[in-house]
């Protein structure tokens, strides 16, 4: 199944609004879900004893990338990462004493930030924490994955990695262009990538991920489409190409970038277009929003059986685990809980360092929070929703429940986005590129048209 490219309509509906990597969304989450609501969440999602999934982030970078939107800080001053690989180790500690040890970590995540700005050391101390305070497993059912900066790493980190149990990593690389690269303040080479990429391969990290972006200054469908062939060629097992969301008013160092340079949006669309062509004639198959994964992928296996999930990390093949998040910003998803850590890193270490948990929002899920984020997960993840399934699930009568839903939607049914009937809603070809404007009719706190958010495409 491959997404229909209809440029008008994509024009049409291109609005701000979620990625859906949650529901609700973390502009939903408040102070008063505190540290004692997550101790109580902890504590009884220890009788469902799902397994677990851990996110560690490391928030440090030697370089500012303008295009940037991430929680990070800019330092060179690499005895900073010896603080904080103290401050994580306490708090690994503080959520061991929570979770029974029985419970596998089916999928751990070290993300950034840059946590290659760490060494293999410092690396090595927090695996050797974590296996303390948890049962790391060693199965290749395992998903442990870390963010490379392939401009931070050497052939020895790679193996060291390998070594540790990681069988995943991911690459940040945009775009290959060195007239892009300049205008965004990334100066990365090909040979640089494809030479973590050999030594990952050769120390038996089989998975991994590219992640691009378009709509940067100065790309043009040409520039692009010779990053993606270069991409293509190197044949990354998942490719994520986001769509770039200029918000100087949000994100300090998009400030940098000039507005100027930047596609119109008739050309990000021309670019977009591109990549799904490039990707998808090169085998690539479409997994949904802006993922594609080689066919014997798991990502695709979990499409095709409906069991396909979407969590903070994008998609994901595992079921529902519980999620514990460690590290200045960290999000947690514990039961029906969200919980955020401080996003200042001052604010961070006092908490930490204090043997407390830096727990500063979140928030637990209602009965209808539950019903909407199931309906929504279907949509992102299956394209398609059972009304049986959702009723089952949640002792509801679904026509009855979204009446107003399923009016909204009929404007997207009218230009071919989806097709509803009376016991199921299903996103077409045409839509699923869209699929997030057909989420947002399911979304409690889309009223009225929210701030902040990137557009669509
Ligand atoms: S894009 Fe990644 S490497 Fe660049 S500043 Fe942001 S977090 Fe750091």
């Amino acid at each position: 199944m491959l997404p229909i490219f209809d440029p008008e309509l994509i024009r049409r509906y291109d609005r701000n609004g979620p990625r859906y990597t949650s529901y609700p969304t973390a502009p939903q989450f408040h102070a008063g879900f505190d540290t004692q609501a997550y101790r109580t969440a902890a504590l009884l999602s220890n009788s469902s004893a799902v397994p677990l999934s851990i996110y560690v982030h490391v928030p440090f970078c030697a370089n500012p990338c303008f295009y940037c939107g991430c929680n990070r800080v800019i330092t060179r001053n690499r005895d900073q990462a010896a603080r904080y690989v103290k401050a994580l180790s306490a708090e690994i500690g503080m959520h061991g004493r929570l979770f029974h040890h029985h419970r596998p970590v089916e999928q751990l995540h070290f993300g950034g930030g840059t946590p290659t700005f760490l060494t293999l050391d410092q690396i090595t101390e927090i695996m050797r924490r974590l296996r303390t305070d948890f049962m790391l497993i060693d199965t290749p059912e395992r998903e442990y994955g870390m963010e490379i900066d392939p401009r931070t790493v050497d052939r020895e980190t790679i193996e060291g990695l390998a070594q540790l149990g990681f069988n995943r990593i991911s690459l940040g690389v945009q775009d290959f262009d060195p007239h892009v690269q300049e205008a965004v303040n990334r100066i990365q080479s090909i040979e640089q990538t494809r030479e973590v990429v050999e030594h990952a391969r050769r120390s038996g990290i089989q998975q991994i991920g590219f992640d691009l972006i378009y709509g940067l200054p100065r790309q043009t469908p040409e520039r692009f489409g010779n990053t993606v062939r270069e991409v293509i060629d190197i044949r990354p097992t998942r490719i994520a190409v986001y769509g770039y969301a200029h918000l100087p008013e949000v994100f300090k160092a998009q400030r940098q970038i000039r507005r100027s340079e930047l596609p119109t949006s008739a050309e990000r669309l021309a670019l977009l277009r591109l990549t799904v062509d490039q990707l998808t004639q090169a085998g690539y198959v479409y997994i949904g929003m802006d993922h594609f994964a080689l066919p014997d992928d798991k990502l695709v296996h979990a499409l095709a059986a409906g069991t396909l999930h979407r969590n903070f990390q994008g998609y994901s093949s595992h079921a529902q685990c519980d999620l514990i998040g460690m590290g200045v910003s960290a999000i947690g998803n514990v039961g029906d809980t969200y919980s955020q850590n401080l996003k200042d890193l001052g604010a961070y270490y006092t908490a930490v360092e204090h043997r407390q948990f830096a727990i500063c929002k979140g928030l637990k899920l209602n009965a209808d929070d539950r019903v909407r984020r199931d309906v929504i997960q279907q949509l992102m993840c299956n394209g398609r929703v059972e009304y049986s399934r959702i009723q089952a699930n949640h002792c509801i009568d679904f026509p009855a429940y979204f009446a107003s839903e399923l009016t909204n939607l009929a404007p997207m049914q009218t230009d071919g986005l989806l097709r509803a009937t009376d016991d199921s809603i299903e996103v077409s070809d045409k839509g699923r590129l869209l699929v997030r404007n057909i989420a947002m009719a399911f979304d409690a706190y889309m009223r009225p048209r929210p701030a902040g958010y990137s557009a669509a495409i």
